[in-house]
């Protein structure tokens, strides 16, 4: 897909479904990349967890569909709903060299993104899609804007 075409979706959803992954805090920036060889990757995601932002790297190139685009979307702030799991660099990043960190990076990442997977599954199994989960935020967001209006 073209850059453009990739952006018009992402700025039509991602209000909506930061919010329905309760990242309404974070500050969320998309940076639309083009094909890198020596590190290929359809999405990226860096986050901040003491600051709340993040970034999230999309090649726009190897995106081919709505959905993929979407799917991708949902799996990179997934990795910032697990960004609590982070705070573990914040411990063993000073006692590192160099070498080391990037060692423990790979490890990191070997680990988070199983956790990731499995949310995504998790969401799968139930039926769920990115459409859903945004109309299901809204309406939760009604039914508890109706209760709160009872009591
Ligand atoms: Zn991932």
């Amino acid at each position: 897909m073209t850059k453009s075409q990739v952006k018009k979706i992402i700025n039509k959803i991602l209000p909506d479904l930061q919010r329905a992954l309760h990242l309404d805090n974070w500050k969320i920036n998309i940076e639309y990349v083009e094909i890198a060889p020596d590190d290929l990757f359809v999405g990226k995601c860096h986050r901040d967890e003491k600051r709340q932002h993040a970034v999230i790297l999309l090649c726009y190139e190897l995106l081919q569909t709505k959905s993929e685009v979407k799917e991708t979307l949902l799996h990179e702030l997934l990795h910032i709903v697990n960004a609590a799991y982070d705070v573990i660099n914040d411990v063993i990043d000073p006692m590192l060299d160099d070498t080391e960190k990037n060692v423990f990076n790979v490890i990191r990442n070997r680990a988070s993104e199983p956790a990731v997977l499995a949310l995504e599954n998790m969401l799968k199994s139930m039926g769920l899609n990115v459409k859903d989960i945004i109309a299901l935020n809204r309406r939760s967001s009604i039914i508890m804007m109706n209760t709160m209006g009872k009591i």
